[in-house]
C-alpha cells in the first residue's frame, strides 16, 4: 500500500504562468512545453473495469487522452478517434493502451461528417468485439473576438464536432450497446457562463449540455446511463491551437479559486466513475471539474 498523504491542490503541477505558444489547430501534445499529464505516468488502475469495451473521441491527446489511458488501466480494450493530422499522439496513446495489457484500436477521422462517424463506431465494435462505453470527448474551439468576425463556416464546423457527432456516433452506437451501457459526454464551465470571444463554442456546450439530460431521461428505461463532465480550464492542445488568444495563454486558469489550470488526468478518475458500474445510479448529471468554479 502506498501512503497517500495531503497535496495541496493550490500547488500542484504548473501553478506559475506559461510561456506564450501557439500551433495550428488541431495543436500536436508532444510539442507542447510543458507537456500537458494525462497520467501516463501516474494513473494506477484498479480492475473497476476489466473487460469493458470503450470508443473515445478526442482521445490521442489531452482529456480524451487521460480517459484513454485510465480506461485501458482499469481493464479496459480502447478505439480512440482524432483527426489524421494527429497519428503522432494517437500512436502514443496507443502504445501505452497496449503496455497496460489492453487492445487499443486507431480509427482516425473527421467526425463533422455523418458517414465518418457511422463508419467510425461500426469499425471500433467489430475490433473491440463489442461496445458498453461511448466517451465523447472531441471538441472545436476557436476563439473569434467579434461576431462580425465569426464565419458561417467555422460556426457550422463547432457545431458539427461538438454537436451533429454526438447525434451520428449515439444513433449508430445504441443498437449495437448493451443494458448498462455508459455514454459520457464532455461540456465545459462555457456551458454555463460563456465567454465573450467564444460565442459558437459556449453555444455547443449549451446544446450538449441539453442534450446530454435529455438523452439521459430516453435511455434510462433501457438501461443505459448518460452523464457530462464539464471541466474549467485544462491544459491541453486545444488551448494553445486558437482556443484561446495566445496573450491568454501565460495566465491559463490563474482566475479560478484553486488559482491555476488543471491537467487532464485531474479529470481522469470522473470519466472513470461515470463509465463504470460503480456509477449504477447516476444518469443525467453534470459533474465539474473547474478548480472551483462554480456550474451556475
Ligand atoms: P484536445 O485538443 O487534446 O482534444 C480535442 C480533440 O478533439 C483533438 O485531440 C481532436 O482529436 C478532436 N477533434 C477536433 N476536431 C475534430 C474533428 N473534426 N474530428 C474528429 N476529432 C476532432 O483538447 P481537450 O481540451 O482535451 O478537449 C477535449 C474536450 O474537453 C473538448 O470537448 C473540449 O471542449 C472540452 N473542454 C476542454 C477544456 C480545456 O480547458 N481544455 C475546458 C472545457 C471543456
Ligand atoms: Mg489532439
Amino acid at each position: 500500500m502506498t501512503e497517500q498523504h495531503p497535496k495541496d491542490p493550490t500547488k500542484l503541477y504548473h501553478p506559475d504562468k506559461f510561456h506564450k505558444q501557439y500551433q495550428e489547430a488541431p495543436g500536436i501534445q508532444s510539442k507542447m512545453d510543458p507537456k500537458p499529464d494525462c497520467g501516463e505516468e501516474s494513473y494506477k488502475g484498479n480492475d473497476k473495469m476489466v473487460g469493458r469495451k470503450a470508443l473515445v473521441t478526442g482521445g490521442d491527446s489531452g482529456i480524451g487522452r487521460a480517459a484513454a489511458i485510465a480506461y485501458a488501466r482499469e481493464g479496459a480494450d480502447v478505439a480512440i478517434n482524432y483527426l489524421p493530422e494527429e497519428q503522432s499522439d494517437a500512436e502514443e496513446v496507443k502504445a501505452l493502451i497496449e503496455e497496460a495489457g489492453r487492445k487499443a484500436v486507431l480509427i482516425p477521422g473527421d467526425l463533422s461528417e455523418e458517414q465518418f462517424c457511422i463508419d467510425l463506431v461500426t469499425k471500433a465494435h467489430q475490433e473491440l468485439g463489442g461496445l458498453d462505453v461511448l466517451t465523447l470527448v472531441a471538441g472545436k474551439q476557436q476563439a473569434v473576438e467579434d461576431i462580425m468576425d465569426l464565419t458561417t463556416e467555422q460556426f457550422r464546423k463547432t457545431f458539427e464536432v461538438n454537436v451533429f457527432s454526438l447525434l451520428w456516433v449515439i444513433k449508430t452506437a445504441l443498437p449495437l450497446m448493451p443494458k448498462g451501457s455508459s455514454i459520457v459526454t464532455t461540456t465545459s464551465v462555457q456551458g454555463y457562463n460563456p465567454s465573450a470571444n467564444l460565442l459558437d463554442y459556449a453555444s455547443t456546450k449549451f446544446a450538449i449540455n441539453g442534450f446530454t439530460r435529455s438523452l439521459s431521461k430516453q435511455l434510462a428505461p433501457k438501461g443505459i446511463r448518460v452523464n457530462a463532465v464539464a471541466p474549467g480550464p485544462i491544459w491541453t492542445p486545444l488551448q494553445i491551437s486558437g482556443g484561446q488568444p495566445s496573450e491568454a495563454i501565460p495566465a491559463f486558469g490563474q482566475q479560478t479559486p484553486l488559482a491555476r489550470a488543471g491537467q487532464p488526468v485531474e479529470l481522469a478518475d470522473v470519466y472513470v466513475f461515470l463509465a463504470s458500474n460503480s456509477a449504477s445510479y447516476v444518469t443525467g448529471q453534470i459533474y465539474g471539474v473547474t478548480g472551483g468554479t462554480e456550474l451556475a
